[in-house]
């Protein structure tokens, strides 16, 4: 099933986000995660391909596989062009139709640190539109809501993101973010734009100190003062950071619902517990809207 699909069904989809496990560990140490994401019901669950290394790239094609077949959970397969061809390109997806994945993230990945990218691709909107000419994937692309890294401005990041859309991407899942606030003025903006394409929301429940480097390496984001304020208080106490920061994104995601997101995409880092907590403050409101449209 095209995820697309789910968008025109729910008023807010709800969906995970896993890493595979490392290349030298069984595959079914990541079985129990699974089992307990799949019981907070998420609408489908997407999982990473090399992000942090890319040891375990060929294992997203495998683990998509197990979550809609074993877990009957629909799966969005993340794929990165840079530094791959058409060929390699091609037997990736040859092998996601085999396994009957239905949708894969279209992204760029990141640039190697040193020297230049070595392949037939510079940007996603690339790998969309080969995706788009050779198969009839769903096709997921990612946004911004602060502008990518190496963008000049939020402007032209909106610019090319509408070029990437137009390519055929039927739907965006953003970059994490911790205040709303910047999430809503990029939506005037992406809308202003002419991309109408539903976009989820990513949410990372920040729940340790170690991701907080991470986040900032990764995205840049702005952190509040009332979100400074937690990792400050709480950053020798891990209990109270993960209650607090489980607490957090809970608030973000009942005021992104109240003002019409399409879908939240939680950034679980593996970690069923968090989601669960989150599912249980969030769910039964999510349930609420969607029934709305439904019924
Ligand atoms: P693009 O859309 O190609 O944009 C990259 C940069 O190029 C931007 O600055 C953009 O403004 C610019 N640009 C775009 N088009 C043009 C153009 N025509 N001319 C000039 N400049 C242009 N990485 C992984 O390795 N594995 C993952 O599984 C993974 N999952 C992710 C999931 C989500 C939801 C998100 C938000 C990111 C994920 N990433 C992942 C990270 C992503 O690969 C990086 O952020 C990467 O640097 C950009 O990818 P992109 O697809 O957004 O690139």
């Amino acid at each position: 099933m095209k995820i697309k699909s789910i968008f025109d069904e729910k008023e807010v989809v709800f969906s995970l986000e896993v890493f595979p496990p490392r290349a030298d560990v069984p595959i079914e140490n990541i079985y129990q995660t699974l089992e307990e994401l799949k019981d907070i019901d998420p609408d489908y669950i997407s999982v990473t391909y090399g992000a942090g290394g890319g040891v375990h790239k060929n294992r997203t094609c495998e683990l998509s596989s197990i979550i809609k077949e074993k877990y009957k959970v629909e799966a969005l397969a993340h794929l990165t062009c840079i530094n791959s061809d058409q060929r390699t390109l091609n037997k990736i997806l040859a092998r996601l139709k085999a396994k009957n994945i239905d949708n894969v993230l279209a992204l760029r990945g990141d640039k190697p640190v040193d020297g230049d990218p070595l392949g037939d691709y510079n940007y996603a909107y690339q790998l969309v539109e080969h995706i788009k000419q050779q198969t009839n994937f769903g096709i997921a692309a990612a946004c911004y809501p602060e502008g990518h890294l190496e963008t000049e401005s939020l402007d032209q990041d909106i610019e090319y993101l509408k070029q990437k859309v137009d390519y055929g991407v039927d739907y965006l899942i953003s970059q994490m973010f911790f205040d709303n606030s910047l999430f809503y003025k990029f939506r005037d903006k992406v809308e202003e734009k002419g991309i109408n394409v539903p976009i989820e929301a990513g949410i990372m429940p920040v729940i340790n100190k170690k991701q907080v480097g991470r986040i900032i390496e990764l995205s840049d984001a702005y952190f509040p003062d009332k979100f400074q304020k937690i990792l400050d208080k709480y950053e020798d106490n891990p209990e109270a950071l993960r209650d607090a920061g489980i607490a957090y994104a809970v608030e973000q995601i009942v005021d992104l619902i109240s003002s019409e997101v399409d879908g939240i995409h939680l950034y679980t880092m593996n970690n069923p517990y968090v989601a669960r907590r989150i599912k249980e403050a969030v769910g039964s409101l999510i349930t609420h809207i969607n029934g709305k449209k439904v019924g």
